[in-house]
């Protein structure tokens, strides 16, 4: 997906593990990112350059950073400096990329296990799913932020 759907995505997880703290989608929204730090190309992958072309050129893209064994690494990492509502959305937020990956395309899910999971779509049908997913998310988004608009106005 592109990295604006990954963003929508990890806000909505984060927001939704959190029970609708908006810190938390925050949170998941970065983290809906950081998962194409693999792909030195991306979006994210051009800001950490260096580390990113690294990452792609070792492990390539769609592999160590778009499966289980990351979210558990970085969930471990978080866990004894953060509260669990950080925690839980970030993990939300990789596993919100993840899953959007696998919508448009194929991702190392068990890596270092090579196994591929994932749905295998053409360029078209990318772009069609990216956005039918991005309007839902961003419906889901507006639809939680009446309630605070109602409370500002
Ligand atoms: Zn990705």
């Amino acid at each position: 997906m592109e990295w604006t759907t990954h963003l929508l995505s990890g806000v909505a997880a984060g927001f939704a593990v959190t029970g609708g703290d908006w810190r938390g989608a925050a949170v998941g929204g970065v983290a809906g990112v950081v998962s194409d730090l693999d792909e030195h190309k991306s979006r994210f992958g051009k800001i950490f350059f260096p580390i990113s072309f690294i990452i792609n050129k070792t492990v390539g893209h769609r592999t160590l950073t778009h499966s289980l064994l990351f979210v558990a690494v970085v969930g471990a990492l978080l866990s004894p400096i953060f509260d669990p509502w950080v925690v839980s959305s970030a993990c939300a937020g990789i596993l919100a990329h993840i899953a959007g990956d696998m919508l448009t395309g194929k991702v190392k899910l068990f890596y270092p296990f090579q196994t591929s999971v994932g749905l295998s779509v053409s360029r078209r049908e990318f772009k069609m799913i990216d956005k039918v997913a991005a309007i839902v998310l961003i419906g889901f988004i507006v639809y939680e932020c009446v309630p605070l608009l109602r409370n500002v106005f």
